[in-house]
C-alpha cells in the first residue's frame, strides 16, 4: 500500500501514461495493416481460385470438343471397338488430366476404353450416362470414383445419335481432379495452402494436400463449406477450413454439373498475416523495451535525484528529533529545489541549536537566580528570627513585669504585640521549612511506600486518633526516591484529609497504579472537597483560602508536596467536588525490578 503512494510508483505511472498513446497508435496501425493484408490475401486466393476454375472450364470444354471430334472418327462412329480402344489409349497419353476415355453401347455396356475394365462393365446406372441419353447433348457428370481408373473423376459424356435420333453409343472421358493440385504450386500460393472441390451436397470431390483422407467425405457442417454452399457464388472468407485450421479462402462455383461444384483455395491465416503480425510483434516488443528502459531510467534518476536526497533529509530530521542538533543533510552542493530545501533545513537546525543553547543559558540563569532567591529567603528568615525572638521575649517580659501597672488598653496592646510576634515567628519557621525542602534532600534510593506511609501515620497518630479517622491502603510499590520526603508528602496529604473533614469521621484510602514506568499514588478522602475557584492557587505558598478562624493552617503543606514530587521528576494534582471529598494524585519513578509487594493494610485509628 505504501508503494502505491510512493514517488517512484507515481513516476512509473506517468511514464506508462506517456507511452499509452504510442501503444494505441501501434495497435491501430497493426490492426490496419492486418486488414490490408487480409484484403490482399483474399484478392490473391480468389485470383488463384478463378484461374483454377478457368482452367477447369477449359479442360471441360476441351474434353467436350475431344469427344465431339472423336464422334466423327470413323472407327468410333461405326463402332469398331478394337480400333477405338487403341485410339483412346493414344489420346490418354496426351494429357494427364484424362483418367480414362471410353465408349459404351446404347445399353451402357462399355465396349472400348483407354484403360479397359478387367470385367465387363455397364455404366447405364451413371447419372452422366442417363443424362446424356436423355438430353442427347454433352453432359458433365457428378464426382465419382472411376470404376475403371479407381481415381476421383468427373465424367463428361457425349452421345452418338443416328439419323433417326436414336442414341447408338455414348462416348465418355473421365477427368482426374487430382490434376488440380498443380495450381497449389503457382507463385502466389505459399506453403501450407489448400485447394478443394465440393459438390452441392458438401461432399469433397478432391482436396489437396492429402486427397486420400478427404475424397468422398461429407463436410457440409464445416464453416467454410457452409459459407460456400450458402453463398453459391464467387467470394472470399476468413474461416476455419475443413481441418479446422483458420485460413483465408477464395471460392468459385465450377459450372457444368447438375448439382454444382465449388472450388476453394485457401492460405493459412498465420502465413497471410505473418508480416503484419511480425511487424506488430516487433513494434510491441520495441515499445516494451522502450517502456522498460524509460521506467528504469525514471527509477534510477528519481533514486539519484530525489529519493537519496529525501532519505538524507529524513535521516537528518530524525536525528534532530532525537536531539542531535548537529545533524546536517550535507546536500548544500545541490542547486535544485531539494538543495534549497536541504539548505533551509540546515539553517533551521543551526537556528534551533542556537536557540537551544540560548534557552539553556536562560534556564541556568533562571535556576541560579531562583537558588539565590531561595538562599536569600532562607538567610533572611534565619536572620529575622533572632531579632524577632528578642521582640517576643522582651514584650513577654514587659507584659510580665509591667502588666499590672498598665491600664486595660496598654495591656491589650502588649497582648497584640506578643501575638503578632509569635505569628510572625511561625511564618518565618514555615518559610524556613519550605526553602530547606528545596535546598536539602538525600540522594534517591529504593523506598518502600508502605514504610513511608507507616511512618507518616505514626507521626500523625495523635491527630488521627483525635478525629476518629480510618485509613486504609492497597498494596503500595517500591519507588526510587527520598524516604524522608515521601513520608512528608504522605503526612501533609493525610493531615489535610483529616483537617478538611466533613461532618462524618474521615475515611482515607491510599492506593497506587503503574502507568508508563511510573507509579501514580493517590490519597482519597471524604472531606469537604475543594471549590473550583481555588483550584489554581492550592499548590502555591500561603494560598489563603480559609480564615484562621475556620481552619488552623500554615498554608505551605501542598507547596512543599509539589516541590518534593517535582524533585522526584513527578507531578501532583487532584480531583475534587465540594462536599464529596478530594483525591490527591502524585507520581513517583518506578524501580524497574520492584513491584508492589506490600500487604493490604487496614489501619484503624480510634475507629
Ligand atoms: P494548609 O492545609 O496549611 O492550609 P495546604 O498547602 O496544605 O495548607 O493546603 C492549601 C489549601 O488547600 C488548604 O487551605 C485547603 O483549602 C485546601 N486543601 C488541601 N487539602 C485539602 C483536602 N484534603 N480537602 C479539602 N481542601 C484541601
Amino acid at each position: 500500500m505504501r508503494f502505491v503512494h510512493s514517488l517512484r510508483f507515481r513516476l512509473i505511472i506517468v511514464v506508462l501514461v506517456a507511452i499509452l498513446p504510442a501503444l494505441g497508435a501501434m495497435v491501430y496501425r497493426g490492426v490496419h495493416e492486418r486488414l490490408g493484408e487480409a484484403e490482399a490475401a483474399e484478392t490473391e486466393v480468389l485470383g488463384v481460385a478463378q484461374l483454377t476454375a478457368k482452367s477447369y472450364q477449359e479442360l471441360l470444354a476441351t474434353a467436350g470438343q475431344l469427344l465431339a471430334t472423336l464422334s466423327q472418327v470413323p472407327a468410333v462412329k461405326e463402332i469398331h471397338p478394337a480400333e477405338s480402344q487403341v485410339l483412346f489409349a493414344d489420346l490418354m497419353q496426351q494429357s494427364p488430366a484424362y483418367a480414362n476415355i471410353g465408349q459404351s453401347d446404347a445399353r451402357g455396356d462399355v465396349i472400348a476404353a483407354g484403360i479397359p475394365p478387367q470385367t465387363p462393365l455397364n455404366v447405364a446406372d451413371r447419372a452422366w450416362f442417363q443424362r446424356a441419353v436423355r438430353t442427347r447433348g454433352v453432359t458433365v457428370g457428378d464426382y465419382i470414383v472411376g470404376r475403371i481408373s479407381g481415381k476421383p473423376v468427373v465424367t463428361i459424356a457425349y452421345p452418338l445419335v443416328d439419323s433417326l435420333g436414336a442414341v447408338r453409343s455414348v462416348l465418355f472421358v473421365g477427368l482426374d481432379l487430382q490434376w488440380l493440385e498443380k495450381f497449389l504450386s503457382v507463385p502466389q500460393m505459399p506453403p501450407g495452402s489448400v485447394l478443394f472441390v465440393i459438390d452441392g451436397a458438401g461432399t469433397v470431390l478432391t482436396r489437396h494436400p492429402e486427397p486420400e483422407n478427404w475424397i468422398g467425405r461429407s463436410v457440409a457442417d464445416s464453416p467454410i463449406a457452409k459459407t460456400i454452399l450458402t453463398e453459391k457464388r464467387e467470394g472470399t472468407a476468413i474461416s476455419p477450413g475443413l481441418d479446422g485450421e483458420p485460413r483465408v479462402y477464395g471460392f468459385v462455383p465450377l459450372g457444368g454439373s447438375e448439382t454444382g461444384h465449388y472450388l476453394a483455395v485457401g492460405i493459412s491465416e498465420s502465413i497471410a498475416f505473418a508480416r503484419a503480425d511480425r511487424d506488430l510483434l516487433i513494434n510491441v516488443l520495441s515499445l516494451i523495451l522502450a517502456t522498460v528502459l524509460a521506467v528504469a531510467l525514471a527509477w534510477v534518476s528519481i533514486s539519484k535525484a530525489v529519493l537519496n536526497a529525501l532519505g538524507r533529509l529524513i535521516e537528518a530530521t530524525r536525528r534532530v528529533k532525537a536531539g542531535d542538533l548537529g545533524a546536517r543533510t550535507g546536500l548544500d552542493e545541490r542547486s535544485d529545489e531539494l538543495g534549497e530545501l536541504a539548505e533551509a533545513f540546515d539553517e533551521m537546525a543551526v537556528a534551533v541549536k542556537q536557540r537551544q543553547s540560548a534557552n539553556r543559558n536562560a534556564e541556568a540563569e533562571l535556576k541560579r537566580s531562583y537558588e539565590e532567591m531561595e538562599q536569600f529567603v532562607y538567610v533572611a528568615s534565619h536572620h529575622l528570627r533572632e531579632p524577632l525572638r528578642k521582640v517576643t521575649s522582651l514584650s513577654q517580659l514587659l507584659e510580665k513585669r509591667y502588666g499590672d501597672k498598665l491600664d486595660k488598653e496598654g495591656a491589650e496592646l502588649i497582648t497584640y504585640i506578643v501575638d503578632g510576634a509569635s505569628r510572625m515567628n511561625n511564618l518565618i519557621a514555615d518559610l524556613l521549612e519550605y526553602s530547606r525542602n528545596g535546598a536539602t534532600g538525600k540522594p534517591f534510593a529504593e523506598v518502600r511506600c508502605e514504610t513511608a506511609l507507616g511512618q507518616a501515620l505514626a507521626n500523625l497518630k495523635g491527630t488521627l486518633e483525635g478525629s476518629g479517622a480510618i485509613v486504609s491502603n492497597d498494596p503500595l510499590p517500591v519507588v526510587m526516591g527520598d524516604m524522608e520526603q515521601i513520608t512528608a508528602v504522605f503526612e501533609n496529604l493525610l493531615s489535610n484529609a483529616v483537617k478538611f473533614r466533613s461532618e462524618s469521621p474521615p475515611r482515607i484510602h491510599v492506593s497506587a497504579e503503574e502507568k508508563e514506568a511510573q507509579w501514580v499514588l493517590s490519597v482519597r478522602d471524604n472531606g469537604i472537597g475543594i471549590a473550583t475557584q481555588h483550584h489554581e492557587r492550592i499548590f502555591s505558598v500561603f494560598p489563603r483560602i480559609h480564615t484562621e478562624a475556620e481552619y488552623v493552617g500554615r498554608g505551605i503543606g501542598l507547596a512543599i508536596c509539589k516541590k518534593i514530587v517535582e524533585r522526584h521528576g513527578g507531578r501532583i494534582w487532584f480531583e475534587s467536588e465540594p462536599g464529596k471529598g478530594s483525591t490527591f494524585f502524585f507520581t513517583l519513578p518506578a524501580v524497574a525490578s520492584a513491584r508492589a509487594t506490600g500487604k493490604q493494610r487496614k489501619a484503624s485509628v480510634n475507629g
